[in-house]
């Protein structure tokens, strides 16, 4: 099977989850498959090129589990960005709207040196809120965002629509 299919068939749909309405992409049996897995984490790093970044930024949570080993197999340090409350040093905030109400995403402020080279992390890119705030604090925290990459682009949000020129690499595109 060819990794766009394995990555397609290892993703579950959840309909109703977190709420009514929402169908959710479960990537879950992804990471429980370790050829998908690997697959996922050989994929991006192959797109751009060990040595073409510093940093890898990973956004909570599941973008934590996908940052890591893209991370060290790409000779890069990693840096999370949480949820507000959860970073214990100084940071950076960055809120932005959800559907209903708002989110506050942070960064510690000394995370890159000036000019390093970031790639940001995470498993689905859907309205592109998340993805857009964490952008802006990479460029406030002084890196230079590479570029995002995402497992799964769920294309009839138009995420893309609020990141302006920022390279979005996708593995799959539904
Ligand atoms: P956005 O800000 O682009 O609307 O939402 C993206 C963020 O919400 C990502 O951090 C992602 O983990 C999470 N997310 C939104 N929808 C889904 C989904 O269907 N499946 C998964 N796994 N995560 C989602």
């Amino acid at each position: 099977m060819d990794l766009d299919r394995l990555i397609q068939d290892r993703i579950r749909d959840v309909p109703d989850y977190p709420k009514p309405g929402v169908l959710f992409k479960d990537i879950t049996p992804l990471l429980a498959d370790h050829v998908a897995f690997a697959g996922v984490v050989d994929a991006v790093v192959n797109h751009y090129g060990r040595g073409t970044v510093d940093k890898i930024v990973g956004i909570e949570a599941r973008g934590f589990i996908l940052a890591a080993p893209i991370a060290y197999h790409f000779g890069a340090g990693f840096v999370p960005v949480r949820k507000k409350g959860k970073l214990p040093s100084e940071t950076l905030q960055a809120t932005y709207d959800l559907e209903y109400g708002t989110e506050t995403i942070e960064m510690h402020v000394d995370a890159f040196g000036p000019g390093e080279r970031v790639l940001i992390v995470d498993d689905v890119l859907a309205t592109g809120g998340t993805a857009r705030a964490a952008a802006d604090l990479v460029s406030r925290g002084g890196g230079e965002v590479v570029g995002l990459s995402v497992l799964m682009e769920l294309s009839f949000l138009h995420g893309r629509d609020k990141l302006g020129n920022l390279d979005v690499h996708s593995l799959v595109t539904v």
